[in-house]
């Protein structure tokens, strides 16, 4: 994790347990821990995060999750227009009743995976550019964040809390990759902002977390087409059926090719064959991607590259 001044090892100064603000006080009801409501109480970490979202000319935040408006209070005093989603109805009226009425704040009860963001901006008369800020509900991280980076329009900027091991994934580094940390790495830029303890939250959740914040590139870092991008993942999830082997053994049995044909392929790609998915990065990717299908096209069964 990025350090930060005076904390140890990026993780936020624990200041004991943070008394439950009156709003959630008064709320009067049982947090759903089956919609993974651990809503955050801690006053700087939810003002970082609001502040790690903003994007020079962007004044469209879209944030995933609102509760009952923690985060949506802070964002709306940085941005012109808010878009909070949330599926718990309830919670929706009550962000609603407590910070509706000024500004650009639209609360909209719905289930995230269900929408678009393209949908959900123009069901609130915004659109882009946009960012997105979100305190996940972890049950539901990974299809999240997948859903984000394919989105169309896609978000300049994408600040999210997630479980502190997800972050580690989602970010990678050398040796370290994850098919994750690939996969974003393919859209956008990650970087890990700080850790925050599960005592930041109520109820406290049995995890810690950190915030993520992925900045959006205009291409792809490594030259793979539009119409590549299936065959590429398609490898990606290949070389990481199994991380723990090597990528010698792992690939004859995934991509149907004879040991001695995959170890001249990786050789090619001058990759030493006793690598494992972990140790490549994207590039080192690309560069396989490009010497299989030259030595055994057709053998990524989605699209040829063209
Ligand atoms: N933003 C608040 C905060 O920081 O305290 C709440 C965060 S809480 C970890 C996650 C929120 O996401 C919960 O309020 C939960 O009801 C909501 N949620 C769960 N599943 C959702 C979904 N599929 N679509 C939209 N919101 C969802």
């Amino acid at each position: 994790m990025m350090a930060r001044r005076n904390t140890k090892r990026g993780a936020r100064p624990s200041a004991g347990t943070p008394a439950l603000p009156p709003y959630l006080e008064r709320l009067g009801v049982q947090p759903r821990k089956a919609l993974g409501q651990n809503f955050l109480i801690d006053e700087l970490a939810l003002t970082e995060i609001a502040e790690a979202t903003r994007v020079p000319g962007v004044d469209t935040v879209l944030e995933i999750g609102a509760g009952p408006g923690g985060l949506t209070e802070e964002l709306v005093g940085r941005f012109k227009t808010v878009v909070a989603i949330e599926i718990d109805e309830e919670l929706a009226e009550i962000t609603r009743r407590r910070l509706g009425g000024g500004g650009g704040l639209t609360v909209i009860a719905a289930d995230i995976l269900q929408f678009d963001a393209r949908e959900l901006l123009t069901e609130a008369g915004a659109g882009p550019p946009y960012v997105v800020a979100g305190n996940l509900p972890y049950y539901i991280t990974q299809p999240i964040v997948r859903k984000l980076l394919e989105s169309d329009p896609a978000p300049a900027r994408t600040v999210v809390m997630v479980q502190r091991q997800v972050a580690r994934r989602m970010v990678g580094g050398d040796g370290r990759e994850s098919l994750l940390s690939m996969s974003i790495k393919f859209y956008g830029t990650p970087r890990a902002l700080f850790d925050v303890p599960a005592s930041a939250f109520w109820p406290q959740p049995k995890v810690d977390s950190a915030v993520v914040a992925i900045d959006r590139l205009e291409e792809p870092p490594v030259p793979i087409s539009s119409e590549q991008r299936d065959s590429f993942f398609e490898l990606l999830r290949a070389g990481y059926a199994s991380p723990r082997k090597q990528l010698h053994n792992v690939l004859p049995g995934v991509l149907g090719l004879s040991n001695a044909a995959v170890g001249k392929t990786l050789e090619a790609a001058g990759l030493d064959p006793a690598l494992r998915a972990q140790h490549l990065d994207l590039s080192d990717w690309a560069v396989l991607f490009t010497t299989l299908n030259e030595r055994h096209p057709g053998v990524l069964t989605l699209r040829e590259p063209s």
